[in-house]
C-alpha cells in the first residue's frame, strides 16, 4: 500500500503548552485564514514545510514512551485529514488521546464546510479547540487557546448529544 504524506511545518516532541499532560504536537502546513496576529504565520503556505510519511510520526510516537496523547495542530489540520485519520486510530489503540486546533468551528466542521473527510477526523478526535484565532479577543489568562471565541470542546460527548459540550479537565478539582 501507497505511504500516506502528511504535509507538515514541524513537530514537537514532549509539548506541556499544547493540551494536559505530555504530547507530541504535530503542526501540519496550510491554513488559508490568515489571522492577523496569527503565532504560526509560516504555517499559511501550503507548498511550504516538508513531507513527512505517517509511519514516521508512527515512529515518534512510539519512541516515546511518556506521551500523554497527541495535538495536531498548525495551519489547519483540517485541510489534510486523510493521513491523519491513522495516526489518530493508531492514538487510540495505544490508549493516548487526540486533541486537535482548527480555524473552523465544531458546528462547521460537522457541516462538512471543510469536506466530509474533516468531519470524518473530527469523528476522530476526543478534544477540538475551534475558531480561528482573534486578536481582538486575545487573552494570556486561557489555557491552551489564544482568544476567548476559541472553545474547548469534548468531541465524543458532542456527537452523542448532538451540541456543542465543553471539555472538563478530569484532573480539576472544583472547591465549591
Ligand atoms: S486559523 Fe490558526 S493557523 Fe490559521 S491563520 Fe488563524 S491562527 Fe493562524
Amino acid at each position: 500500500m501507497e505511504e500516506m504524506i502528511l504535509r507538515v511545518a514541524g513537530a514537537a516532541n514532549d509539548s506541556i503548552v499544547d493540551g494536559p499532560g505530555i504530547r507530541l504536537a504535530i503542526f501540519t502546513q496550510g491554513c488559508p485564514r490568515k489571522c492577523p496576529g496569527c503565532h504560526n504565520p509560516e504555517t499559511h503556505d501550503p507548498a511550504g514545510g516538508y513531507d513527512m510519511p505517517v509511519s514516521t510520526i508512527i515512529r515518534h510516537i512510539d519512541e516515546n514512551g511518556l506521551l500523554d496523547g497527541i495535538t495536531l495542530s498548525g495551519g489547519d489540520p483540517f485541510m489534510q485529514p486523510l493521513p491523519l485519520i491513522p495516526i489518530c486510530d493508531y492514538c487510540h489503540e495505544k490508549g493516548l488521546n487526540v486533541w486537535a486546533y482548527s480555524g473552523y468551528t465544531y458546528e462547521q466542521l460537522i457541516e462538512g464546510a471543510a469536506g466530509p473527510d474533516a468531519t470524518e477526523l473530527l469523528r476522530h478526535c476526543d478534544v477540538l479547540v475551534d475558531g480561528p484565532f482573534v486578536l481582538a479577543l486575545r487573552s494570556l489568562e486561557l489555557d491552551w487557546r489564544g482568544s476567548s471565541n476559541q472553545r474547548i470542546i469534548d468531541v465524543p460527548a458532542s456527537l452523542a448529544a448532538g451540541e456543542v459540550v465543553p471539555w472538563k479537565d478530569p484532573k480539576h478539582f472544583d472547591w465549591d
